[in-house]
């Protein structure tokens, strides 16, 4: 398919780059080519674009990045430097590229004026987060139902803009269950448990019956939440245990999550997406530069769906989400 926006495509600058550096690692003789890609903000990925029918990514910094620099003013200082140079790509690319903000979500006010400065004045369409923040010293964290974020939230509704959650690796007080298992640290397992987790507890607290318009995007079709929601909400439904939420599970992800085909270049989950989402809530990505734009495009361009949600998947959706001017 021609024309397709990827919508999990991430850059790095070199004050944020340490994060992604234990995941490039572990790609044997391709480390730098990785690292290389990561700090691109422009030819080689647009050649590769160029090769497989991707018009435009909407780029996002790596992970953890801003969210793991404890120090407030620190976070706020390079949530900035790394949105004024995904601007200047965005300026010398403007059909190829748009952006997600990062946000120094330490301090929910500095998040509040760099979601402003970078939608309004920089003219990016969306904000993204990786996960939790620490805050103040490596050990104190907080996840984004906290009611320190409810203006946060209250403006993201106002400004009308999706909220896409990008995974992180749990905290070490919270990774107990895969201690010495360093293999399903990250992308194999880790990272879903994490995000799902945090997407649900975002659903349990009563913020989408706060703000019923916000727009959750999340990664890896869904972060296991599509295959795995029928059943906790079945249970949610029969023993609340005081639960805020008032509506179902199934209703929040049906009414206000969005989900990206990042990393999840296979059959069996995009259609028990689809079962439970439909077409017009599924959007393409990638995750480069963890993953080859020639291994998305390639499956997804054959895989067996109809042309009409290929469209709708590869394009549409995302031109609609976040109100493209193409
Ligand atoms: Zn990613």
């Amino acid at each position: 398919m021609l024309h397709k926006i990827g919508l999990e495509e991430h850059y790095a600058i070199p004050e944020t780059l340490g994060g992604s550096m234990i995941y490039f690692n572990d790609y044997v003789g391709q480390t730098d080519m990785r690292t290389t890609r990561m700090l691109d903000l422009l030819d080689l990925r647009i050649k590769d674009m160029d090769e497989h029918g991707m018009d435009m990514m909407i780029l996002s910094l790596n992970s953890p990045a801003i969210q793991e620099i404890f120090e407030v003013s620190k976070a706020v200082e390079i949530a900035k430097l790394s949105n004024d140079r995904l601007a200047d790509a965005i300026a010398q690319k403007q059909n190829r590229f748009r952006g997600f903000a990062a946000l120094p979500l330490q301090d929910p006010d500095e998040a509040i004026k760099e979601m402003q400065r970078a939608i309004n004045g920089l003219g990016f369409v969306g904000v993204l987060a990786n996960g939790y923040s620490q805050i103040g010293d490596a050990d104190t964290y907080k996840y984004l139902d906290d009611p320190m974020y409810i203006d946060f939230w209250a403006e993201v509704e106002k400004m009308d803009i999706p909220f896409y959650m990008h995974p992180r690796e749990p905290m070490p007080c919270n990774a107990g269950q895969i201690e010495g298992h360093p293999w399903i640290q990250g992308a194999p397992w880790a990272f879903g448990v994490e995000t799902g987790t945090h997407a649900l507890r975002l659903m349990c607290s009563g913020l989408f019956d706060k703000f019923p318009n916000l727009k959750l995007l999340l990664g890896h079709l869904g972060e296991m939440l599509p295959f795995a929601i029928w059943r906790c909400s079945h249970w949610l439904e029969k023993r609340g245990r005081g639960m805020p939420a008032k509506k179902t599970m199934l209703e929040y992800l049906n009414e206000n999550v969005w989900v990206t085909t990042s990393g999840q270049f296979h059959l069996p989950p995009l259609m028990c997406t689809l079962m439970q989402m439909g077409s017009d809530r599924i959007l393409f990505a990638t995750d480069y530069p963890f993953e080859d734009v020639s291994e998305a495009c390639i499956w997804f361009d054959a895989c067996p769906i109809s042309e009409s949600d290929r469209y709708k998947i590869g394009r549409q959706n995302a031109i609609d989400l976040f109100k493209l001017k193409l």
